[in-house]
């Protein structure tokens, strides 16, 4: 019978020797050779304790928090932003769009910009809060333009409370699917003239207000205005119905359909949730240790594939825990700061078992 630690330590030369193979392989291999109870567990023990098999391979389950709703009460509560670009030049010089949308009714305003740059931002934030309204806090995603010191200080200027959603996980801001669906409605009318973008942004910003959401089976104008929606042809500009003659306030109104369109997206968000079972839901504390999905595109650079890159970099431990799945990460060796980030993309880091071998 192996002591413990020769068990290890052989497990952990079958491994190196067989090229990294997975648990299953090396039992079966081993097995061959030599038998010992418990031997599937031994191995498995060692093989995910491999550093550099975890930053590699892809995890068995890819980690996801709980599904956060985002449902702000009434209009202009929490506005969410982000950029679409760079694109090709287009009329005027522009390269890119500001997407700007109401969360509670999905209420979008584009805007086609020259730069990504701060001051650009804060222009057109200035020109959102002339046109609908002021926002009580905008949601971006951590992109360098949204987190600088000087748009956060224009915002506050603004009396727009900035926030951000975790790092490396845009998808946690709901604008995500209405940069989708930019994307897509530019490309059908664009592919044969791509500098032509602009001329459509009207087009598109009017489709996307004046159609049926799905969750809420009204359109976002309706939703923020409660006046109906008259998309009779694609160009045409809705008009205003006259008024519902039945002694209720315009205000009461109002308020009726907000109450309805987030009883509506509620309940859609729940139908979700339950159509969507978290394997795992995953818990990191403080001092666990991670390893840290890498970004291919900040190496994209070099003239490499980025499907030969580490999938993980670390490992990295965990020194603040937020809610909403996000947690802060530090070098273990250094105890600097690495950054926010949400616990899809990272994954529990397994210590080396074989304490000898590095
Ligand atoms: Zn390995």
């Amino acid at each position: 019978m192996l002591p413990q630690n020769l068990v290890n330590k052989f497990v952990w030369e079958c491994h190196l020797l067989l090229g990294h193979v997975g648990a299953n392989k090396v039992s079966e291999t081993v097995r061959r050779i030599v038998f010992w109870p418990c031997m599937q567990k031994d191995v498995t023990k060692v093989v995910t304790s491999c550093l550099a098999c975890q930053k590699v391979k892809h995890p068995p389950e890819y980690l996801r928090g709980e599904l956060k709703l985002i449902l702000p009460t009434r209009p202009l509560q929490l506005l969410s932003v982000d950029l679409y670009g760079p694109l090709p030049k287009s009329k005027g010089g522009v390269h890119y769009i500001l997407v700007a949308m109401d969360i509670l009714t999905k209420n979008t305003k584009l805007y086609a910009i020259f730069n990504a740059a701060t001051p650009t931002l804060v222009v057109k934030m200035k020109s959102f809060i002339e046109e609908v309204g002021r926002p009580e806090a905008v949601l971006s995603d951590n992109c360098t333009q949204f987190t600088s010191n000087v748009l956060q200080q224009g915002m506050l200027k603004l009396r727009v409370v900035p926030t951000t959603t975790s790092v490396r996980y845009p998808q946690s801001n709901p604008v995500e699917r209405c940069m989708h669906t930019l994307g897509t409605t530019l490309r059908t009318y664009c592919n044969n003239s791509q500098q032509k973008w602009r001329d459509f942004l009207p087009l598109v910003e009017v489709v996307m207000n004046h159609t049926v959401h799905v969750s809420t089976s009204l359109t976002p104008f309706e939703a923020l205005t409660n006046y109906r929606s008259m998309l009779l042809d694609s160009r045409s500009i809705p008009q205003l119905p006259s008024m519902r003659d039945n002694g209720v306030s315009r205000e009461e109104m109002q308020k009726e359909v907000q109450e309805l369109v987030r009883a509506r997206l509620y309940s859609a968000a729940e139908e979700h949730k339950s159509k969507f079972k978290p394997s795992k839901l995953s818990r990191f504390e403080l001092g666990s240790l991670v390893l840290l999905k890498t970004n291919p595109i900040s190496q994209l650079w070099a003239n490499v594939t980025r499907k030969l890159f580490n999938l993980y970099e670390g490992p990295y431990e965990v020194c603040e825990v937020h809610k909403e799945n996000c947690y802060g990460l530090r070098d273990c060796v250094t105890k600097g700061y690495v950054g926010r980030y949400n616990v899809a993309s990272l994954r529990r880091y397994c210590k080396h078992v074989v304490e000898a071998v590095i």
